[in-house]
């Protein structure tokens, strides 16, 4: 038997490793499970090339837990260590970039510790996180020399040991005897949920355990019907060809539906269409990526992309990897050129990630201008599902806008897509003001804002629907990439006054009537402090409109959303109250005697002014009703 230290010249890191990441302790099993695979892959290998000879076995990694013993088992039968090699890639290598990592990881601030992805760079020795001793026992797939079997042991301490044994089975069992401060790691549940996190994809079957399942009989009961029977089996916890791993061309569009649900067990929802990546140059890279139905609330889908390095998982999160509007996609990556034990703040200046992020939106980009240009009605029928996502793109990154921009759609309140381009010649015409500007007309609610966009209906103009969680953000990015351009809400002025035309209407009030009315209607829109304005619209217009400004409506959505402008305070609301000075009622009331009469005319007509913008409630409500019925009762 041969003692000796690790060593001897730096400080002892198995304390620091014991304490290393509070939370992350767990990430040992995926170490050793990743050993385990690699070493299984590596004897793959070497019998392609002849240089293993016989028959392999089967190469099933077993994790075995004994919990009387208080032991955790990772047994595979990979190409195994001579006693030679324990010593070099154990004691020396392993050690070292153990310790190479903790360095780098010792100088970091709480948050990028957090922040490093994957944790990747421990290794083996992050076994000692969670064991007071842990044990290897290695037999070697080579033939001749010193070949014995050996096993290793170490204490946390930085003495080993190392003897020979007698093995019967080419490979290596890693025992971990597990610290007392760590015994959730002998709970079957636990170990179970590891597994199924880290290794659900993993290459080499992975045998946690024994399962009931229930199987065919092969007999019929008497209805006919096949007979189950429950029988025990090896539970495999890992699918070893998960989707993205296989040719895009063996693959049926059910083989990708049934990857997503494979992937989201809890997400009922079918995927819109998927992107299946595979470059291997000037990086590697591989996966699925499956555009979702992109809901209201778009925070509770971000972040369901899986990273994952050669099928072993990292991360549920490619913040930082991928631009942010592509984290509303869902599905898998994986890349082993992805650096994994660096902060994300690092990772967005990397190289290879650059190139990674690129290749990605530039995929997506071309599936989609693939199903614009292969099958219109498909995607006019996606729009609305796909259209937070494109615009999310293209308000926050411009090289997506460029190419996005001639697949982007417009959708208008009779449910009519066009292109940006369509659209402008849809309306060019119609719509541009007497300085020639072009006005595009939306609606944010049809429902609410319904007199308004038939008034617009009625002179002859479209009106756009915007009602989008992103649309206001949308329009702002349109105005600046759009020129000679404004958007305006229906409601935002009347449209006549939006749509500035050269000729107005004569009005039939004089500057004195105007004067005399405008007291009168103030005494009621004080409380609110709506703004009083006489215009002279068509007679077949209503007598009194609320217009809502455009700007300070759009300031007040974007703060809202969040949009940064905290600092303004609550902005109050601020409404013109349009008089149709062209109108007969208008006129009438000019006209009445009886001031009682009078003020209840200028009540009902401003308060119907108020019920089509939705602004009539409480009180005044009710007072309106009991006037209106009165009115009638007349
Ligand atoms: P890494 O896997 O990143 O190289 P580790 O510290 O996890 O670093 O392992 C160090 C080395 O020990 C491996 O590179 C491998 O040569 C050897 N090793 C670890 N586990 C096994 C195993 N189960 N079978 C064969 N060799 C192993």
């Amino acid at each position: 038997m041969q003692k000796g230290t690790i060593n001897v010249q730096t400080e002892n890191i198995f304390p620091i490793i014991k304490k290393f990441l509070y939370s992350d302790h767990e990430i040992f099993l995926r170490e050793l499970i990743s050993n385990a695979v690699d070493a299984t892959q590596k004897l793959k290998t070497l019998a392609s090339m002849d240089k293993v000879k016989g028959e392999l076995g089967d190469l099933t990694i077993h994790v075995e837990l004994d919990k009387k013993k208080k032991q955790l088992k990772v047994i595979d039968h990979g190409i195994g260590m001579t006693a030679e090699e324990i010593d070099k890639f154990i004691n020396q290598i392993a050690f070292s970039s153990a310790e190479e990592f903790i360095k780098k990881y010792k100088g970091k601030s709480e948050a990028d510790k957090n922040a490093l992805i994957g944790h990747f760079g421990l290794g083996f020795y992050s076994s000692f996180m969670v064991s007071e001793k842990v044990e290897i026992y290695t037999k070697t797939y080579k033939k001749g020399g010193p070949t014995k079997a050996v096993r290793w042991e170490c204490d946390g301490s930085p003495e080993y040991t190392l003897e020979e044994i007698d093995m019967t089975e080419r490979g290596t069992e890693i025992i971990l005897h597990i610290a007392d401060d760590s015994t959730e790691f002998l709970e079957e549940y636990r170990i179970l949920e590891l597994l199924k996190k880290y290794s659900k994809f993993l290459p080499v079957p992975i045998q946690f355990g024994m399962e009931k399942v229930s199987e065919k009989t092969g007999k019929k009961d008497k209805d006919g019907n096949d007979e189950y029977k429950e029988v025990e089996k090896p539970r495999i916890i890992n699918n070893t060809k998960p989707a993205w791993t296989q040719k895009p061309a063996d693959l049926k569009i059910e083989d990708y539906k049934n990857f997503y649900r494979e992937l989201y067990p809890m997400n009922f929802e079918e995927p819109l269409f998927h992107i299946h990546l595979n470059v291997d140059y000037p990086f590697n890279l591989t996966g699925i990526l499956y555009f979702p139905k992109v809901k209201k609330n778009i925070e509770v889908q971000r972040d369901k992309i899986q990273l994952y390095s050669n099928q072993v998982f990292v991360t549920d999160s490619v913040e930082g990897i991928v631009p942010d509007f592509l984290t509303l996609l869902h599905g898998v990556l994986d890349s082993p050129d992805i650096p994994l034990n660096v902060s994300r703040s690092y990772l967005q200046s990397d190289a290879n990630v650059k190139k990674i992020s690129n290749h990605i939106m530039k995929k997506v980009t071309d599936k989609l201008e693939e199903i614009f240009k292969d099958n219109r009605e498909e995607y006019e029928k996606k729009w609305d599902d796909i259209k937070v996502f494109i615009q999310y793109g293209m308000i926050s990154e411009p090289k997506f806008y460029e190419r996005a921009e001639k697949i982007t759609l417009f959708k208008n309140v009779d449910g009519k897509y066009f292109t940006i381009k369509d659209y402008k010649k849809h309306v060019e015409k119609a719509q541009k003001d007497k300085d020639k500007k072009l006005v595009y007309l939306y609606a944010t609610d049809k429902d609410e804002q319904h007199a308004f966009i038939e008034s617009a209906k009625e002179r002859g103009y479209d009106v756009l629907d915007m009602d989008g969680i992103l649309d206001n953000h949308y329009i702002n990015t349109l105005e600046q990439k759009f020129e000679n351009t404004t958007f305006a809400r229906v409601d935002a002025d009347t449209i006549d006054k939006i749509i500035k035309k050269e000729e107005d209407q004569p009005s039939k009030l004089s500057e004195k009537d105007q004067e005399t009315l405008k007291p009168l209607f103030e005494k009621f829109a004080k409380k609110e402090n709506y703004s009083i304005i006489f215009e002279s619209l068509s007679e077949k217009d209503q007598p009194v409109i609320i217009t809502q400004p455009e700007f300070m409506r759009r300031m007040k959505d974007m703060q809202k959303l969040g949009g940064g402008m905290d600092y303004m305070g609550a902005m109050p609301d601020s409404y013109n109250l349009v008089v149709n000075s062209n109108h007969k009622l208008v006129n009438s009331i000019l006209k009445e005697k009886d001031n009682k009469k009078q003020e209840n005319l200028v009540k009902q007509v401003t308060d119907l002014a108020k019920l089509s913008q939705n602004l009539l409630k409480g009180q005044d409500l009710t007072d309106f009703i009991k006037r209106s019925v009165d009115i009638i009762g007349k």
